[in-house]
C-alpha cells in the first residue's frame, strides 16, 4: 500500500521513511528532498525556493507540483511514500488528479500527530549528514551520534538545516496549522486517514505504521 505522510515539521516522516525504504523497498518521495535538490543547482529557480525555505514559507503549487508529478510518472509500479506533499487543500485536489490519471488507488494518508514543543525541540536539535543524508539529533541521547558532528555511518560533516531554526520553525508550525491540517478533513472524508500519536520514540511509531499496513483496512 502506498503512503501519504502528514505532520507537522519534525514529526519524524523522515526517520520513519528511511525505515520503510530499508524493511520493505519502498520508494521514498520527499517534496522538501525535491526542493533542496533544484536548491544545490544553485540557478534562479534554486535561489528563488531557498528564500523562501529559509523563510518558512510554503514553495507555489505551481513548482512543487510539477516537481512531485516528474517523479511520480517516473516510478512505475513502485510503492512509494509521499512525504511533505500534499500540504494544503489545493495540492489535495491536484494529487487526486495525478491519482486518477496514473490509476494509483491503493493508499493510505498517516497523520503524526505531534505537540509544537517536542516538534520544536526535535527541529533544533536536528542534523544531517552532508555525505549519505542519515538523520541525528543532539537532544535525545537515543539519536546523537558516537562522535560529536561526524556521521556514525559515512564519517561525513553533520549540519544543521538552514531552517531548522527557533524563528524560522516557528513560521513552518503555524503554515502546518493553518494550511496543511484542513487536509487531514479531506483525507478523513475520503475514509483514507490513520492518526498516531507520535509524541513517543520512532520505534513505537514505526510498529504501529506496520500494522496500518498489515490490516491494509483504512476506514476512520
Ligand atoms: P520538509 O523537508 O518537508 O520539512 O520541507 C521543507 C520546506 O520545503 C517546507 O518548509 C516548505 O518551505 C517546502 N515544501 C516542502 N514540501 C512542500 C509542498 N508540498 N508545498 C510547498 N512547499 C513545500
Amino acid at each position: 500500500m502506498n503512503i501519504i505522510f502528514i505532520a507537522p515539521p519534525a514529526a519524524g516522516k523522515g526517520t520513519l521513511s528511511d525505515k520503510l525504504v530499508t524493511k520493505y523497498g519502498y520508494r521514498h518521495l520527499s517534496t522538501g528532498d525535491l526542493l533542496r535538490a533544484e536548491i544545490k543547482k544553485e540557478n534562479d529557480l534554486g535561489k528563488k525556493i531557498e528564500e523562501i525555505i529559509s523563510r518558512g514559507e510554503l514553495v507555489s503549487d505551481d513548482i512543487i507540483t510539477e516537481l512531485l508529478k516528474n517523479e511520480l510518472t517516473n516510478i512505475s509500479n513502485e510503492k512509494f511514500i509521499l512525504d511533505g506533499y500534499p500540504r494544503n487543500i489545493a495540492q489535495a485536489e491536484t494529487l487526486k488528479g495525478i491519482f486518477n490519471e496514473l490509476n494509483i488507488e491503493n493508499y493510505v494518508t498517516i497523520y503524526l500527530d505531534l505537540e509544537e514543543e517536542l516538534a520544536m525541540k526535535r527541529a533544533l536539535g536536528r542534523v544531517i549528514c552532508g555525505g549519505c543524508g542519515a538523520s541525528y539529533n543532539t537532544y535525545f541521547e537515543n539519536f546523537m551520534p558516537k562522535n560529536e558532528g561526524i556521521c556514525d555511518k559515512c564519517g561525513s560533516e553533520l549540519k544543521h538545516r538552514s531552517d531548522d531554526t527557533e524563528e524560522t520553525f516557528k513560521v513552518r508550525f503555524s503554515t502546518y496549522v493553518e494550511k496543511t491540517s484542513p487536509v487531514l478533513d479531506y483525507y478523513k472524508n475520503l475514509g483514507k486517514l490513520e492518526v498516531i500519536d507520535a509524541n513517543v520514540e520512532s520505534d513505537e511509531v514505526f510498529k504501529i505504521v506496520e500494522q496500518i499496513l498489515e490490516d491494509g483496512n483504512v476506514d476512520n
